[in-house]
């Protein structure tokens, strides 16, 4: 009998072809002008997303975190392909170690969905090595970690199996203390948070804290919920600020309180990457501290993320 999966199965259904999604949506031909047909970093989208998209219009959260356009061709200044030097910071292919107590884990290119925004869309992924054997020799030889993040790519994107085996490895680890999972996975298809998977994750014996990665609150649906609801760790959110997707006082603020209302707690506010492609996205550093002032007068202080961005060198993420 043929195993299928449903999240996999559900995941070969996203929509690669932008020519697809263009007749999907009923873009007229000036609309269909202005998407880019050639980009390198393709479009992947999950169905239930498109299906939040409304009808021809190129404007909208989920349109434009994922649809790409022409405006990815722009070039500005400071703008580029690493802006965080991750190539610097890389012990092993599939592992970057900047932070003291804790590394970051690369196990797949993978993502349920393709965020145009993504600081690692021109990333060069190790992907012809399976397994992690040189990572988890240099995890247990530096016994100064306490944390392993497994982000990437999306960690969900490997099978229950494959991720089964890494956290067993990390388990046999004397000096680790936790797992953290980054994902967005949930977002696009949370049939993902199957019962197989919430078994892993209670079976581990390090402790396990996730991460979910959302800008808007049309992200958060109630399947999508319903599916956090069954994850057996302390949930969190880290979020980008992004030009026509959040950034307003109203759309930041329901974005928290919804995430709150389902107890989830905001962590960072990122300050966009400056990452090629992705200049069009920028909302000054000007507008979000004042954005945070005028939330900080209306949410609870577990409702407000840290606004941070990403400064390569630094030792930390660096309050804006
Ligand atoms: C952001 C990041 C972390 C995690 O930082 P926290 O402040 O602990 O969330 C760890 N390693 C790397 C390389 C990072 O970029
Ligand atoms: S899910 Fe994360 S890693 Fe994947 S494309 Fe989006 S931002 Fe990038």
């Amino acid at each position: 009998m043929p195993n299928t999966v449903l999240w996999r199965e559900i995941q070969r259904h996203n929509f690669t072809s932008l020519k697809s999604l263009a007749d999907f949506l009923e873009l007229t031909p000036t609309q269909i002008k202005e998407l880019d047909l050639h980009s390198l970093f393709p479009l992947n989208l999950p169905r239930r997303l498109a299906q939040k998209i409304p009808k021809r219009t190129l404007d909208g959260p989920i349109f434009r975190q994922f649809v790409p356009l022409i405006d990815e061709k722009i070039e500005k200044v400071g703008f580029s392909c690493d802006p965080l030097s991750e190539n610097q910071a890389r012990p092993t292919p599939k592992l970057l170690h900047k932070y003291n107590e804790r590394a970051l884990m690369l196990p797949t290119s993978g993502c349920a969905m393709n965020c145009r925004y993504c600081f690692r869309r021109h990333f060069a992924y190790e992907t012809n090595k399976p397994g992690f054997e040189e990572e988890l020799a240099y995890i247990r030889a530096d016994t100064s970690l306490r944390e392993i993040i497994l982000s990437g790519g999306d960690p969900l994107s490997l099978s229950n199996p494959n991720l089964a085996t890494l956290f067993t490895e990390l388990e046999q680890i004397p000096h680790l203390r936790r797992i953290r999972i980054h994902t967005r996975f949930p977002i696009g298809i949370p049939e993902r948070i199957d019962q197989e998977l919430v078994d892993i994750l209670k079976a581990c014996s390090l402790q396990i804290w996730f991460v979910i990665h959302c800008n808007h609150p049309t992200e958060l649906d109630v399947e999508v919920l319903e599916a956090l609801k069954r994850v057996p760790a302390p949930l969190l959110c880290h979020s980008v600020l992004l030009r026509g997707v959040n950034d307003s006082i109203q759309t930041l603020k329901a974005l928290f309180e919804r995430l709150v209302d389902h107890g989830i707690t905001p962590y960072y506010l990122y300050q966009l990457d400056p990452i090629a492609g992705a200049a069009h996205f920028e909302v000054s550093e000007e507008r979000g501290k004042a954005f945070m002032e005028e939330l900080t007068l209306h949410l609870s202080g577990y409702a407000l993320p840290k606004y941070v961005r990403e400064i390569a060198g630094q030792g930390s993420k660096t309050p804006v």
